[in-house]
């Protein structure tokens, strides 16, 4: 069943011996390979780059399948016979359940349920078949139910795997698409396979804890990571809104997390004052800060008054698209003096405070930010509940 042309297709290297933690011998599958490349070793997730490509002694660059060649690596890493080298932006996949094409190669039928050997380049496992779909007859034109199969019968079926294997759907790279079956107790061969596609991501521990990235941890809580940035005077509703925000978020057993300027000028930013300069580096750390733990896969909520245009730029230039949500909390400056809720506003006034938005020091509106809630149309309640409604509908 395997095509021999394996020139067109992702570079993939079967590692078959290590004389050193930057040199191995094995064979080149499928692609091309080439010096300097940047590779990831599979499963451990390392990655390095190619130094040396050597065929039979001869250098060779690129080197093209099928090859036997010895490479050295830039970087020394952990590696042993059986693991895969990949170009690190084009991994195979990693599953434990798929819909493959089956043919039944040896003299056994193929039972559904029974627990066969399967083994991949991308693996080893135990197998059963669990799901004949359908039979495939008169070079696949054909489809016909079936509950066996028999021997140089072919058929789709769904299989699933005790542990995960890595692999390429055959149709992008047939020497990691192609499977074996063989028998449990006497290694018979009793079909041969073509993985058409994975049925759903391992969520194999050993992989993620080796690649581990902001997806993966964000998956693990089932949530899409987000930056929901409050901005708006003083007295506006962003502490009000955004603590309401936060309750909801964990009612709903989201992990989310709320800076706040108040708490963060204890800690984090206690040597800064209100000067521009000063509220240039406390919007600048709290930025990163809140990077940091989108990077942790957590829903941040932001409510600081951000005065200036500049630093919401800066700080949305950190993110992915859709990641950072401008909400301005658009209350007016007569209405936050009249709530004054912590009586800042009394004392900026008597002169007690300087530097304060919205009286002495500039407080810059957004001109195209994603939300813009008016405190004094809607209740807390609704602003909360519009916020959470857009950052659904914003998705990954
Ligand atoms: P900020 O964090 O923007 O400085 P706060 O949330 O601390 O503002 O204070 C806002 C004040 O306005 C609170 O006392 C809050 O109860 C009151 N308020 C009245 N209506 C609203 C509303 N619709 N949204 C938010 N806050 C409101």
């Amino acid at each position: 069943m395997i095509t021999q042309d394996d020139s067109n297709t992702p570079m993939r290297f079967l590692v078959s011996a290590v004389a050193s933690p930057n040199k191995v011998e094995g064979q080149l599958l499928s692609g091309a390979m080439s010096r300097k490349e940047s590779v990831a070793i599979l499963p451990s997730g390392q990655q390095t780059s190619i130094l040396t490509i050597a065929e039979q002694g001869q250098q060779r660059d690129p080197a093209q399948a099928r090859a036997d060649l010895t490479l050295e690596l830039i970087y020394s890493v952990s590696i042993v016979a059986g693991n895969l080298i990949t170009p690190a932006d084009d991994r195979p996949e990693f599953s434990d359940q798929f819909e493959a094409r089956i043919r039944c190669s040896g003299q056994q039928s193929l039972l559904p349920g029974r627990m066969y050997f399967l083994e991949a380049i991308g693996g080893r496992s135990e197998v059963t078949i669990s799901k004949l779909k359908y039979r495939l007859e008169d070079d696949s034109k054909n489809q016909y139910a079936a509950n066996t199969l028999g021997p140089g019968e072919t058929a789709v079926c769904n299989i699933a795997l005790t542990r995960p294997i890595i692999y390429d759907p055959f149709s992008t790279c047939p020497a990691t698409g192609s499977f074996r079956m063989l028998d449990k107790s006497g290694g018979e061969l009793i079909a041969e396979g073509e993985i058409r596609h994975g049925l759903r991501r391992a969520s194999n521990v050993h992989w993620q804890a080796l690649d581990v990235d902001k997806q993966s941890r964000a998956s693990i809580k089932q949530q899409i990571p987000k930056i929901l940035w409050l901005t708006g005077l003083s007295g506006s509703g962003k502490s009000t809104i955004a603590n309401l925000i936060e309750k909801k978020l964990i009612a709903a057993r989201r992990h989310s997390y709320l800076l706040d300027g108040d708490n963060v000028r204890h800690g984090l930013n206690k040597d800064l004052g209100f000067t521009d300069a000063d509220r240039v580096e406390n919007i600048r750390r709290v930025a990163e800060t809140a990077k940091l733990m989108l990077d942790a896969g957590l829903i941040v909520i932001t409510s600081f008054i951000s005065p200036f245009r500049a630093e919401r730029e800066m700080a949305r230039s950190l993110f992915e698209d859709g990641e950072f949500i401008e909400i301005f909390i658009d209350t007016s400056l007569e209405i936050c003096e009249q709530r004054d809720p912590k009586g800042l506003y009394r004392k900026a006034r008597a002169g007690e405070i300087k530097n304060f938005t919205g009286l002495d020091s500039p407080y810059e509106a957004p001109e195209n930010p994603d939300l813009q809630l008016d405190t004094t149309l809607i209740t807390v309640e609704q602003a909360a509940d519009e916020i959470l409604a857009y950052m659904e509908k914003s998705g990954s």
